[in-house]
């Protein structure tokens, strides 16, 4: 059904802006479009907003993550450019649960097109703590996968100017010298997980996911115009439940469209009854 989008990528590079080694994840998945994947050199990612709050991110997650990839396009005369950009809190539908937003965004300056992919996870260790010495500080590292992944210590959760901020913090040893210093200033310190890619084998994982789904999307081109990121925009909900044949809240169909001629198609899903368990009636 796609088209084959091979003409548009075999063969070419794409620049990532990136600084934390998220190319270990995009590289192989960006390799099955026969793209190669090579890291802007001299790319400060961290200039567009950090997770330790040094500098704010610049508006929504999508804007920081165009921002970056525009920013690198700009710089270089590359003309396929990939950045991604992490987003953490509550669960949207779970808002006890925090998750872990993924996004990554391609932008092809030889065929004029915005390709995007992402992934909304649960798998992420983003929490945070108030300590007061480094039992409690090695009992929240326990918690969040410390040292595998890394630890952010400072005196307070908004840190007063002039007042330090220890990142990366992956042994036991570089955290009792963050305690020690950091309670010249305060009493108690604030730890929270480096949600840094270099820093967090978990949210690496889900990098990999939203490569995946991006890749997805490269690769099936528009029926009609041949334009790759023919995807699945919309689920529509009313699968028939296999009992009392009334419409659940499972998916029916998918409706694809293209981004450039606007072609649509709503393609079924290949189950044609729902369990019981997702209908109104029989499991109300
Ligand atoms: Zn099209
Ligand atoms: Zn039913």
């Amino acid at each position: 059904m796609f088209k084959s989008t091979e003409s548009y990528f075999q063969g070419r590079t794409a620049l990532l802006a990136t600084k934390h080694g998220k190319e270990q994840v995009i590289a192989p998945a960006l390799a099955r479009l026969g793209v190669t994947v090579v890291v802007a050199s001299d790319f400060d990612s961290d200039r567009f907003g950090t997770f330790s709050r040094e500098i704010p991110r610049c508006g929504t997650q999508a804007e920081a993550a165009l921002a970056k990839a525009e920013a690198v396009l700009a710089q270089t005369d590359a003309d396929l450019v990939i950045a991604s950009e992490g987003s953490f809190g509550p669960h949207p539908q779970f808002p006890m649960l925090p998750s872990d937003r993924e996004l990554i965004l391609l932008l092809d300056r030889r065929h004029d097109l915005v390709l995007r992919g992402e992934v909304l996870s649960l798998d992420t260790n983003f929490s945070h703590a108030t300590v007061s010495n480094l039992e409690e500080a090695l009992a929240f590292g326990a918690r969040v996968g410390f040292p595998s992944h890394g630890l952010i210590a400072m005196a307070q959760a908004e840190p007063l100017p002039n007042t330090p901020i220890f990142k990366g913090i992956q042994s036991e040893e570089q955290l009792q010298r963050a305690i020690a210093t950091l309670q010249t200033h305060s009493s108690t310190l604030h730890l929270e997980t480096d949600m840094r890619a270099h820093m967090n084998p978990t949210r690496m994982q889900v990098i990999a996911q939203a490569a995946a789904d991006l890749v997805q999307g490269m690769a099936q081109g528009c029926p009609q115009c041949g334009s790759p990121g023919f995807v699945a925009r919309e689920h529509l909900p009313g699968l028939p439940c296999e009992l009392c044949g009334a419409p659940t809240s499972a998916i029916k169909a998918s409706r694809y469209r293209c981004q450039r001629c606007l072609y649509e198609l709503t393609l079924p899903v290949p189950e044609t009854a729902a369990d019981p368990s997702q209908c109104y009636f029989c499991n109300p």
